[in-house]
């Protein structure tokens, strides 16, 4: 994924838990295992660049609503009830789904971090995840000082799995000092800032209203927006949004799936790559989408793309697949470990199966990837060098365990609303 023309057949070894050689291997490598590749694309591992991986309990539930508002009104009764180790079970399951569909690192933004992290370690996933900020400046600080140092541990003690970003949840949730408070936390410790902006007409309308000016605009006015920031769903820009996003250097994470069914809208991402601005993919909460899939999603970003703008070129399939690969690891600030296939990169790499009826002949693997495979092509995944799945098999997850654990989990957390 680093130039289109950068396509090459031929071997990858793995040393270290890092690429060490691609194309032609050097006679004196001994590999200790040997994969059989022939037939299959490998591929950077995907990077899910927005979701809520606990939410996979509300997967198809609750999700006749006609607008985000009274959506996130029904979703926030059952989470009320969420205990901490509701989390865990849930996470795994997400994690799961996204080992499953070829995703080997993830950004993450929910409370009860601790169990969330707890999950990565055991399956050997690559996240950050969100130090998550919700409501006024004493709520934040109270948040900042229940997480923050364990956030720091964990990720002093797993340098290669977890690191974590602050979070504000959304303009319409959090005040203004919490967002330039929380901006100063996240520079002081080497963290992102990651938040939901301008997803539904709503958060405009209101935003001009409270504030004078668009989300985008109004996030700018409060200096939290650079480099080091990335912002999910960004489906309405308005005025002098675009040239906002691109003197900023913020990333912009589209949400496809959950944009469409929220009934939010399509985002102008053609204009934003035209604008230079940094695009990755992310899938949302299992609740608004309602998969972790991430080739789902680059098929419906690339079919709205193209129908949205009448040019089926506005993004080209190897567009697409960068938005899920490359951009995903630039927009995480983690571009010098992940998101390509390069000697010294961490061998986060997946294998697609072409062998199948829907893929044959494979004439170009950019566009079969993403017009025509599915997540379920996926044949191996490997993190760091640490083969997570192969051939139908978790190494880190008892599956079945785990399916059951959810379900019983979720008929207990219904019980606890109703009663
Ligand atoms: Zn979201």
């Amino acid at each position: 994924m680093t130039r289109k023309e950068d396509l090459f057949r031929g071997s990858i070894a793995v040393e270290d838990g890092k690429i060490f050689a691609m194309g032609e291997i050097p006679e004196d490598f001994q590999g200790e295992l040997i994969i059989d590749g022939s037939g299959k694309i490998a591929l950077p591992g995907l990077i899910n660049s927005h979701t809520h991986a606990a939410m996979q309990y509300f997967k198809n539930f609750n999700d006749t609503h006609s607008d985000l508002e009274t959506w996130l009104q029904a979703v926030w009764k059952y989470e009320a009830v969420l205990k901490k180790e509701d989390i865990k079970i849930a996470s795994t399951m997400a994690i799961a789904e996204m080992i499953r569909g070829g995703t080997t690192c993830f950004t993450d933004m929910y409370f009860d971090v601790e169990q969330t992290v707890e999950a990565l370690i055991e399956t050997r996933m690559k996240a950050t995840v969100g130090l998550t900020l919700f409501g006024d400046l004493e709520e934040s600080k109270r948040r900042i000082e229940k997480s923050l140092s364990y956030l720091k541990e964990v990720r002093a003690d797993h340098p290669h799995h977890v690191s974590f970003d602050v979070a504000p949840h959304a303009i319409y949730t959090c005040t203004r000092d919490t967002y330039t408070y929380g901006k100063k936390i996240a520079d002081e410790n080497g963290c992102r800032l990651h938040t939901h902006l301008s997803e539904s007409p709503f958060e405009v309308e209101q935003s001009k209203r409270n504030n004078g000016r668009s989300p985008i605009s109004y996030l700018n006015s409060l200096q939290v927006l650079d480099s080091n920031t990335y912002l999910a769903h960004v489906v309405h820009p308005i005025d002098e949004d675009l040239d906002i996003l691109r003197r900023t250097g913020v990333s912009v994470i589209h949400n496809p799936s959950s944009n469409c069914k929220l009934g939010n809208g399509i985002a102008p991402i053609s204009l934003y790559k035209d604008s230079q601005v940094n695009v990755a993919l992310g899938t949302d909460g299992s609740s608004s989408n309602n998969t972790l899939d991430m080739f789902k999603e680059m098929r419906l970003a690339a079919m709205i793309s193209a129908a949205s703008t009448r040019n089926p070129v506005a993004l080209t399939p190897f567009d697409i697949i960068r938005m899920a690969t490359a951009n995903g690891a630039k927009a995480l600030g983690k571009d010098s470990s992940c998101g390509t296939l390069e000697i010294g990169k961490d061998a986060d790499i997946i294998l697609v199966d072409t062998d199948k009826p829907h893929i044959s002949p494979m004439n170009d693997p950019y566009s079969a990837i993403v017009y025509t495979c599915s997540s379920f092509d996926v044949d191996t995944v490997m993190i760091r060098g640490d083969i997570v799945y192969h051939e139908n098999r978790f190494s880190y997850i008892d599956i079945e365990r785990e399916e059951s654990r959810i379900r019983e989990k979720w008929e207990a957390i219904k019980q606890r609303v109703t009663t």
